[in-house]
């Protein structure tokens, strides 16, 4: 999931690079420049990335529920199985990175086969119908098994080509990922336990996971991240890509949308940033939106 195939690396490198280079972001909008506007937060709501970014209530009406009126409505089927879905490839890869660290590389490869055993706990699903439950142990069974494969042939094509390579050496070169990165999102007034999906090393670009549709608003998530990168290392992040992953019969397709974090999609973060804030400091009921998706967990309550 979160590795390039080398198609997809070379269009990374030879044309969104290049192009990020050449049309630079406006320094304002850099996440460094958090002291100043319009970055420097106006309200003192530290939100999570997510609850700016996930945009699908058109009003954020969810949010000013949770967040003001303390409504606490259980996640609908679809966000639980989004939840650990993310959670069985992540732990994944953590693994496949503990094992390198923790086998000589002689016989890291048959450690390796471990990870075909997926990681999903009973207790997990437990809360689920049986349907549900059997549907959610299928798919992170085919995703195990789908990201065994890539890892295995990563991990073997640095042990061909470095042969004197040690365990940091080989998890750096093969797996240069870092997932679930905490970060402290405080400099642009967000919360200061925040968790990117995924960050990729070599090409810096934050990555993050969707197991549902495509929504344009999703870019918004990449950027919130790459601007509190930045805020925290003062180094430039310009590269997001969101992998929207699809298991069905047993099979695993993924789609990417590679983007730039450009100055228009910073400017919607922070934007979105300041709207939502304001609603939560100043108890500002939006209304509700005008097209409510059916799995809305807040849907009884607005209807009501
Ligand atoms: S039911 Fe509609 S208005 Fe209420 S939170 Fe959900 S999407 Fe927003």
């Amino acid at each position: 999931m979160y590795f390039l195939s080398d198609e997809e690396r070379r269009y990374v490198l030879r044309k969104l690079l290049p192009e990020s280079r050449r049309g630079d972001v406006h320094s304002e909008l850099r996440g460094w420049s958090w002291r100043d506007p319009p970055l420097s937060p106006v309200y003192d709501v530290p939100l999570g990335v997510s609850e700016i970014a996930g945009r699908y209530c058109g009003t954020a009406r969810d949010v000013y529920l949770r967040r003001v009126v303390g409504v606490k409505a259980p996640p609908n089927v679809a966000m639980v199985e989004g939840r650990l879905l993310h959670r069985a490839v992540a732990g994944q890869l953590l693994r496949a990175i503990q094992t390198v660290y923790t086998h000589p590389v002689g016989s890291v490869l048959q450690a390796l086969e471990g990870l075909r055993t997926p990681c999903l706990d009973d207790e997990d699903v437990a809360t689920l119908p049986e349907q549900v439950r059997c549907q959610i142990r299928g798919k992170v069974e085919a995703l195990a098994e789908f990201e065994y494969h890539r890892i295995v042939t990563r991990v073997a094509d640095v042990l061909a080509r470095q042969p004197r390579v040690g365990q940091g050496g080989l998890a750096a070169l093969a797996l240069p990922v870092m997932v679930e990165l905490p970060l402290d999102g405080r400099f642009l007034g967000l919360s200061s336990h925040l968790s990117a999906d995924a960050v990729s090393l070599f090409e810096p670009m934050v990555v993050d996971l969707k197991f549902g549709p495509r929504r344009d608003f999703h870019r918004l998530a990449t950027a919130g991240y790459a601007l509190v990168l930045e805020s925290l290392h003062e180094c430039p992040i310009n590269l997001g890509c969101v992998t929207y992953v699809c298991v069905e019969g047993g099979r695993v397709s993924m789609e990417r949308d590679f983007h730039l974090i450009d100055d228009e999609v910073r400017q919607w973060f922070v934007e979105a940033r300041d709207e939502t804030m304001r609603l939560v400091s100043e108890d500002i009921d939006p209304g509700t939106s005008s097209e409510c998706h059916e799995g809305c967990p807040y849907l009884d309550h607005c209807r009501r």
